[in-house]
């Protein structure tokens, strides 16, 4: 008897005639998700199969298909031959104490000789006969004992369906680039468009010295949380204090976060095009903060010329988005306390409702071509990896 680990991608995808190029990646992320650790990964009819491992390596492999889009749930199972006597033997190793119980057969081989109910009621028996405070409750058991009885002649015990995240998997509806700041929303937004099926680059600002080297570290470290759930990231470092100092000296306060956010917009929209990018991802929040007023974002979106704009939380309260952030490993991180470049030269009375008029006349005063390639060829690239 083996122990296996089952894995169901559910039938989100199943339609349409995509659908090998949905699990052909689903498979692969799992793979590469599972590099390095001994075991052998099989497909069967709409399922996967982790098999040959060692039981040390068990939890981690459980922690690492849990955070993989597309994953609808797993579960640990005991895999026997498909006759009656392997499965009786199973079923006698099963406790389960003061507890309520039912048996689900699944009978996908409809050649195996017993059918479903018949087999349900035997093993319900011998549960109940091993293990003298169960008792049985078909509506509401507490323990629900499956066994599926698959087409490749093999048998799959278990009994516990570990829920996983679900979503699309990563890399099928191409690439985003994630505005990514040390805040709390911006690493949620990546989390979020991922489990979309897009595979994640990432972009941040930095105005070094005005923003230290650790703002940029803590960056790179939110950077390496979500890849446990997106992947890979490719992580461009744009040098932008430049750009602020200019803007700073020649434009009025009150436009200084817009046309900002104008010249990050433009250079994201410019370097994901040029890397093969579908779209931009941004943690923008319907009035969270002076620049995000309608206004405010529409200003700013007027910047994207190539790509669409993805807003996954623009309709979220902070804290639901600040409970996502914990649930995912971001939060503890986003709230280290170090400057993020927007708040660099900070005017005192920042406009909520920019006229886009006023803001193109102050940057007039700015050579835009100059600064934006200037920061476009100085900047770094990191590969975060899993
Ligand atoms: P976050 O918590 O993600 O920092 P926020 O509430 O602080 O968001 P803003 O500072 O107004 O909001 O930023 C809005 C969005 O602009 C961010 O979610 C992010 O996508 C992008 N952004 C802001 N600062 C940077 C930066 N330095 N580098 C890259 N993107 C940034
Ligand atoms: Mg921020």
């Amino acid at each position: 008897m083996k122990e296996v680990i089952l894995i169901r991608f559910g039938e989100i995808f199943l339609k349409g005639k995509n659908y090998m190029f949905f699990e052909n990646t689903l498979f692969k992320n799992i793979q590469r998700r599972l590099r390095g650790v001994n075991l052998k990964l099989t497909r069967t009819e709409g399922r996967f199969i982790v098999e040959n491992f060692n039981l040390d390596d068990k939890q981690q492999i459980i922690s690492s298909i849990k955070n993989i889009f597309g994953v609808v749930s797993i579960s640990v199972a005991r895999e026997i031959e498909s006759n009656i006597n392997g499965i009786v033997d199973a079923i006698k190793n099963i406790k389960i104490n003061n507890q309520t119980f039912k048996v689900e057969v699944k009978r996908a081989d409809k050649k195996f000789p017993v059918k479903s109910p018949e087999l349900e009621r035997k093993l319900g028996g011998i549960i109940l006969d091993n293990n003298k405070t169960s008792k049985v409750d078909v509506h509401n058991p507490q323990k629900v004992v499956f066994v599926e009885i698959r087409q490749n002649k093999k048998t799959y015990v278990y009994y516990d369906k570990i829920e996983c995240l679900g979503g699309m998997p990563v890399g099928t509806a191409g690439e985003g680039m994630l505005l990514l700041s040390g805040g709390i929303d911006s690493p949620v937004a990546g989390f979020m468009m991922a489990k979309r099926g897009l595979k994640i680059s990432a972009i941040h600002f930095h105005s070094y010295p005005y923003t230290s080297e650790q703002a940029k570290q803590k960056v790179i470290t939110l950077a390496n949380i979500i890849k446990n759930y997106t992947g890979d990231i490719r992580l461009y470092i744009v040098p932008f204090t430049k750009i602020q100092e200019e803007i700073h000296k020649n434009c009025d306060d009150e436009f200084m976060v817009t046309i900002v956010r104008r010249f990050m917009m433009e250079i994201a929209d410019k370097v994901a095009k040029s890397n093969n990018c579908n779209s931009l991802i941004t943690g923008e929040n319907l009035g969270q903060v002076a620049s995000q007023t309608v206004e405010g974002i529409t200003s700013t979106n007027k910047m994207a010329q190539n790509l669409v704009v993805f807003r996954p939380l623009i309709a979220f309260d902070k804290v639901e988005i600040a409970r996502i952030a914990e649930k995912i490993g971001t939060y503890e991180t986003s709230i280290l306390p170090y400057e993020d470049c927007c708040s660099v030269f900070l005017p005192k009375r920042p406009s909520t409702h920019p006229s886009l008029d006023k803001v193109k006349k102050n940057e007039e005063h700015l050579n835009r071509e100059f600064l934006i390639n200037d920061a476009i060829n100085n900047i770094e690239i990191l590969d975060i990896k899993l």
